[in-house]
């Protein structure tokens, strides 16, 4: 059986999705094939008991990159689900016992922090004005288009002052040195290195940028869980006459030496001059369109790290946390320096998100959902058979004790993540920040063939909903400029 297309995008990710129904608000044909029984790739969820967890992001930032997608769809993101901007944001603690609640508004976050650090609130709103320049010159520069060679960057810089503005030739670390008296906030700082898998000490002091995008655009909330988000996406794309289909593996990208012609599923063939692939691109250059010059430049790339969730069931109220909590290791260089090595980190910074607090629907009544995040290398063999009780024991030890009202721990591992998302080694984000080339070392959104696009968080500009939000953004403008509807 063939059926023909205009655009057959490979994999149902948000990434997939939303270029899909960009393309289909621009009068394409347009089919998403997902391997998965359900849609929404790392967006996803998971229930047990009357717990509800969302598995994949739990914070969710710069909503208004859906919601454009969506107006073109002649909706609007607060017409399809129910946002809520969170105040507090975020709780962090550290192993000494001290603890700072970060607010929705930065001057109140600044009283704060000069409360558990004097000084700290002062060099804050500097940090905070100094990150901001970084985000307005990223946004017209680094996220504006495709990333084909530093050229493309660097035609997009309006001076060389722009460049200095990005801040990309120190690292993040140095930048909270520079910026911080107290080491607790350049540990703080550091964090956002995660946010695309990386390390503080080797990702480029620009990603200082999601620091002042937290503080100034809010952290989100979508009632129902981000499972509803994923809901919203799917059924937008279906008004606008996108085909989602599930269960549906893509086997082969086919194609002449020149061009793409369409796509090959088990018994089943798409003709379409466009493919998209949402797909990791180490699955693109491996198994659908074998190249191996591509994917040993894939492969020499650095993965993204990995992580271990664990889902925790949890009985009673737990006094003094917040909907997103971080417990800090003692020492970063030290949890960084294990993933480099390939181990599980001994003493690891741990990420909590009780979103129960907010939102009752997401556990039973009494209840709260403990969904509970360390970074792991991205490595499928990493060990995670005992990560539940070991974790629970390393929480207990630097925060609460959730062990004696744990009704069930359920471990989400690298493995797990490279099955359900063929993502090589359970990597979270696509390719890490490391290095001050890694911008440039991503997979390029130009596949080898014409008509050939990647988009997601495998490729430019990363992963995270609001860079594969801008994936979708960029590579449908470089679709429609070299495919004009006849
Ligand atoms: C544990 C975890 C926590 C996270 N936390 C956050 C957070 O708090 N905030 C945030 O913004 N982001 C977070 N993220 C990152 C975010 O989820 C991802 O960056 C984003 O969802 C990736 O989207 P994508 O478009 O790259 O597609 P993916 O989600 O990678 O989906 C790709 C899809 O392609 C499918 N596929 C692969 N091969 C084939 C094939 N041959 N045929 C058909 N289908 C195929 C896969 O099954 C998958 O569904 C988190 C991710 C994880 C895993």
């Amino acid at each position: 059986m063939t059926q023909h297309y205009d655009a057959a995008v490979v994999g149902g990710g948000v990434g997939g999705l939303l270029t899909a129904i960009r393309l289909a608000t621009a009068g394409r044909q347009v089919v998403v094939l997902e391997r998965n029984t359900e849609p929404g790739g790392k967006l996803s969820t998971r229930e047990r008991d009357g717990f509800m967890f969302d598995t994949g992001p739990s914070l969710l930032t710069l909503p208004s990159l859906i919601d454009d997608v969506f107006h073109l769809a002649g909706t609007s993101l607060a017409d399809e689900v129910r946002l809520q901007r969170l105040d507090p944001s975020f709780r962090y603690f550290w192993p000494d016992a001290s603890t700072v609640t970060f607010r929705d508004q930065p001057v109140a976050t600044a009283e704060a922090l000069d409360a558990f650090s004097p000084g700290s609130g002062a060099e804050y709103l500097a940090f905070l004005a100094h990150a901001r320049q970084i985000w307005q010159v990223s946004e017209r520069t680094f996220f504006a288009g495709d990333m084909a060679s530093p050229w493309s960057l660097l035609r997009r810089l309006r001076s060389p002052r722009d460049f200095t503005k990005i801040d990309a030739l120190r690292t993040l670390q140095a930048r909270g040195k520079k910026m911080f008296h107290d080491p607790r906030l350049q540990q703080w700082l550091g964090r956002y290195a995660t946010y695309s898998g990386s390390d503080p000490s080797r990702t480029p002091a620009t990603l200082a940028c999601i620091a002042a995008v937290e503080a100034d655009f809010g952290s989100w909330y979508v009632v129902g869980g981000l499972g509803a988000l994923r809901d919203a996406i799917v059924r937008v794309a279906r008004s606008t006459g996108v085909e989602v289909r599930t269960e549906s593996e893509v086997i082969a990208i086919e194609a002449t030496r020149r061009h793409v012609t369409g796509v090959r599923l088990a018994g089943e063939s798409i003709t379409a001059p466009v493919v998209v692939v949402n797909a990791d691109a180490e699955h693109l250059y491996q198994d659908l369109l074998p190249d191996a010059k591509r994917l040993r430049s894939v492969q020499q790339t650095e993965r993204s790290t990995s992580g271990v969730a664990v889902l925790v069931g949890v009985d009673g109220r737990t006094p003094h946390i917040g909907h997103h909590n971080v417990w800090f290791s003692r020492d970063y260089a030290r949890e960084f320096g294990d993933m480099r090595a390939g181990r599980v980190p001994a003493d690891p910074t741990i990420y909590g998100c009780v979103s129960s607090l907010t939102d009752a629907s997401q556990a039973p009544a009494g209840c709260e959902n403990w969904y509970l995040l360390i970074n792991t290398p991205p490595d499928e063999e990493v060990a995670t058979r005992d990560v539940g009780p070991w974790l629970l024991e390393r929480l207990a030890a630097v925060g609460p004790d959730l062990r004696s009202r744990a009704r069930f721990a359920e471990v989400i591992g690298p493995r797990d993540l490279a099955a359900r998302y063929r993502s090589p080694g359970g990597a979270i984000y696509g390719t890490s920040s490391n290095g001050r080339s890694a911008a440039f070392r991503r997979p390029a959104m130009r596949g080898p063939r014409r008509g050939l696009f990647l988009v997601g968080g495998a490729t430019h500009p990363g992963g995270g909903l609001p860079l594969v939000t801008m994936s979708a953004r960029i590579v449908t403008q470089l679709i429609l400029r070299s495919h004009r509807q006849r």
